[in-house]
């Protein structure tokens, strides 16, 4: 029994004296390799639609909209990496198909910046780029859409009027025919 006691007591006195040395540099050998591993967020303001899905089913309001002066998206998500809690589901929610326009891209650990000052606090966020050159392609894409759109709209109208001229016109004729003598 006083030899059980004695060599638990030096097994613990030895795992805390005895120097150890950590077995992997996980700051130079990225320990993120699982093909399932949630990591930092790829958005693509290419295809997204600015529904807001992603931001309304945020647990933790990571996600803040960066609005955009066109019609669609008029908005896409910023993601605040230092609140997130990687649970996937804005990418879940997204509705663009075939790809999703947020994903958590899996395998990066880039996220993990710097010291995490408020100085650095922009490095936890994942910041969408738009370039303008794209905006004034939408632009001149919406403007496009929408004179042919009012167009379409004149020229139905345009018809509907005469339609409507020709159908007076015919009950007027009809009114002011001789009507057949009577017997
Ligand atoms: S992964 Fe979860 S917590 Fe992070 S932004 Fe998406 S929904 Fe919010
Ligand atoms: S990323 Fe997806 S869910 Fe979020 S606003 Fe764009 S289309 Fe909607």
């Amino acid at each position: 029994m006083l030899f059980q006691i004695s060599e638990r007591v030096l097994r613990v006195l030895k795992a805390v004296t005895e120097p150890r040395e950590a077995i992997k540099d996980v700051v130079k050998e990225p320990a993120h390799k699982s093909p399932v591993f949630r990591g930092r967020h790829v958005v693509r303001y290419d295809i997204c639609t600015g529904c807001d899905a992603c931001n309304k089913i945020c647990p933790v309001d990571a996600i803040k909209m960066k609005p955009l002066p066109i019609k669609r998206p008029n908005k896409v998500p910023e993601v605040n990496l230092a609140i997130c809690i990687f649970c996937g589901l804005c990418e879940d929610v997204c509705p663009t198909k075939p790809e999703k326009a947020i994903k958590l891209s899996g395998g990066d650990i880039e996220m993990i910046t710097h010291d995490g000052t408020h100085d650095t606090l922009e490095n936890f966020w994942v910041r969408v780029d738009v370039p303008e050159e794209w905006i004034e392609k939408k632009k001149k894409e919406e403007e496009e859409k929408a004179r042919k759109k009012a167009e379409m709209l004149a020229k139905k109208k345009a018809e509907a009027e005469a339609k409507k001229k020709a159908e007076a016109e015919a009950k007027k004729q009809e009114s002011e025919a001789p009507k057949g003598e009577e017997k």
